[in-house]
């Protein structure tokens, strides 16, 4: 039997389990526990790297549009900083919660290893709904936040960026906030931020271009034609139709699209550019001209070349793995496969790309643009775009050799090579004190 085997259990017929643990914390650890397994590591820096080196909660209090205050709750998870700074995006959305918000901290550590950028890993997040939230109120909730996790983040110490329902306008307010408290201009301290205010060209674009670098690696070594290739995408939000409009513009052919409120399809193509048109008028796809409806679930399992969940996690779990028809899974989302599902779908020949590697474009250009700053020297979208494929192709190329030489799919070869550099820089660095 395989160390996987030892680590999780085999998965029985959906039927028969009906439940799997959607914990993303505990998936998060059992995806470090496979690696750690490989690697042989000390059970002491096990110990060390599954758990996360700082949590801060905080409680955001704001005066709503109609003069009544409203607390909220947020969080921000430091998980490593072995090689850098800890680094990671900060999401608004109802379904926040530590343990996600630690999840998401860990995989920012696998990621930024899995990419060899010299950062460790953070997230953050607040329980809100910000679609029922006026823009003042989004930003006083932003700045307020901003203010009580201050002492904790700093272009050295922790770098905040975009996530789910934040945006430029969101690290503008942070960036603001921390140069008004501090006292220092600190461009720095965020990424994803508005151009004019240090942000870097292609920032916008960098999850799902990196996605795209990645696709377009994959479908080398699977030797299949991206041009013509069925593209279905899970969520049409910044990862989700940025990458519609970029595999579109390889000829790949986008057949299914879909949001919150569910999908669309149409076996001839659906045009993105006229979809997110569409979606800036009406606040959905759903109901586009030219394309019929389905649902989310539907879209998943629906018959394409290649699968894109761009959403949120544990969307492909026990029960539909078997079901998909997909021949490359490309995880622009963080965490939408379990480690369940993910046995299936190896074990079913499908190549999955884990999002550690996927959508690592993000916070690639994040360095890059955190890099500018710091030297107060900006470079051409060329240059960003053109560094970018440099550092995801690498990457997928030393991900697809591991998984060769170690026997096992992708997800475990991406860890094998991100917990092993995080391994060798805390062993390096020694215990303090
Ligand atoms: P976003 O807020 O721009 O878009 C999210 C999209 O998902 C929207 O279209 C929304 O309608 C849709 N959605 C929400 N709930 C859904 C549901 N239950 N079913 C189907 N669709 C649903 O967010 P984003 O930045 O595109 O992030 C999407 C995913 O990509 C997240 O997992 C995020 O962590 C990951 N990611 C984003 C970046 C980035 O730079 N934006 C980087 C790395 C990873």
């Amino acid at each position: 039997m395989s160390t996987l085997s030892k680590a999780v259990p085999q998965p029985l017929a959906p039927r028969m389990v009906p439940r799997e643990d959607l914990n993303t914390f505990r998936i998060a650890q059992l995806q470090f526990d496979m690696a750690a397994e490989f690697l042989k590591l000390d059970q002491g820096l096990r110990q060390i790297l599954r758990t996360p080196k700082r949590i801060l909660e905080v409680s955001i209090p704001v005066k709503q549009d109609n003069g009544q205050v409203k607390v909220f709750t947020g969080f921000r998870v430091q998980h490593n900083v072995a090689r850098g700074p800890a680094k990671g995006g900060i999401r608004y959305h109802p379904s926040v919660t530590l343990d996600e918000v630690k999840a998401l901290a860990a995989w920012m550590t696998w990621k930024t290893a899995t990419v060899n950028i010299p950062y460790g890993g953070a997230k953050g997040g607040i329980i809100c709904d910000p679609k029922r939230m006026s823009k003042g109120e989004l930003e006083r909730m932003t700045r307020r936040y901003a203010y009580e996790i201050m002492p904790i983040i700093g272009p050295e110490k922790d770098i905040p960026a975009p996530d789910v329902y934040t945006d430029s306008q969101t690290m503008a307010w942070i960036m603001d906030t921390y140069a008004m408290v501090s006292g220092e201009a600190a461009p720095s301290v965020v990424t994803g931020k508005p151009i004019p205010l240090g942000g870097s060209e292609g920032r916008g674009d960098a999850t799902a271009r990196g996605c795209m670098y990645v696709i377009e690696e994959a479908c080398k070594a699977k030797k299949i034609n991206l041009r013509g290739a069925t593209v279905a995408i899970q969520g049409f939000g910044n990862a989700g139709s940025v990458a519609a409009r970029l595999l579109a513009e390889k000829k790949a052919k986008i057949v299914a699209i879909s949001d919150s409120r569910g999908g669309v399809h149409n076996s001839r193509g659906i045009d993105p550019t006229k979809a997110l048109r569409y979606k800036e008028r009406s606040g959905t796809v759903v109901g586009m001209p030219g394309a019929s409806r389905m649902t989310n679930d539907d879209l998943l399992t629906m018959k394409c070349d290649i699968l894109i969940p761009a959403a949120l996690e544990n969307v492909i779990t026990l029960h539909n793995a078997d079901a998909i028809k997909a021949k490359i899974i490309a995880e622009a989302a963080n965490g939408p496969t379990t480690p369940h599902a993910d046995e299936v779908l190896a074990r079913r020949g499908i190549f999955l790309l884990p999002d550690i590697l996927q959508n690592a474009g993000g916070v690639t250009v994040s360095y890059f643009e955190w890099a500018q700053d710091l030297q107060g020297y900006f470079w051409s979208v060329e240059d960003v775009n053109a560094k970018l494929q440099a550092v995801m192709s690498r990457a997928f190329q030393t991900v697809f050799e591991t998984s060769r030489k170690f026997h096992t799919h992708m997800r475990n070869a991406a860890y094998i090579v991100a917990v092993g550099r995080v391994a060798d820089a805390t062993t390096t660095r020694g215990l303090f004190p």
